[in-house]
């Protein structure tokens, strides 16, 4: 099975194209800062997490990706609960240690006309 930490997923893959593109340099799955972030900039102190919408249960209802398994639901609930706890629990501690945190979607990344711009943003 799929872990949920899974590394160079393709939308992890998109976002880097796309920081390529902006010619920013990054850092990958530091493990010395909570979460390990998916990227991460260490003089800006800031980081990306790129979440897929399945295992984070995206909670947006314009959502196409996101989904409940038809069966077996009390393991999911409970992993998913234990995803989304963990979730939380990193954002805050990056933020206690004074970074930034950028959250991309998986279904964000569909349209990259619009997420690059904000990574520009992000990170100006
Ligand atoms: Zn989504």
């Amino acid at each position: 099975m799929r872990g949920s930490r899974s590394k160079d997923t393709k939308p992890e893959l998109l976002v880097r194209g796309l920081l390529r593109e902006l010619g920013v340099g990054y850092r990958l799955h530091r493990k010395d800062l909570p979460g390990k972030p998916d990227i991460a900039f260490i003089g800006r102190k800031k980081a990306i997490f790129v979440h897929g919408c399945f295992w984070h249960q995206h909670g947006d209802p314009q959502c196409r990706i996101v989904r409940r398994p038809d069966s077996n639901n009390s393991f999911w609930n409970r992993k998913f609960e234990a995803n989304l706890k963990r979730d939380e629990t990193n954002l805050a501690s990056l933020f206690a240690c004074g970074w930034d945190v950028l959250v991309l979607w998986e279904c964000e990344l569909a349209n990259t006309d619009n997420v690059k711009p904000r990574l520009r943003d992000f990170l100006s």
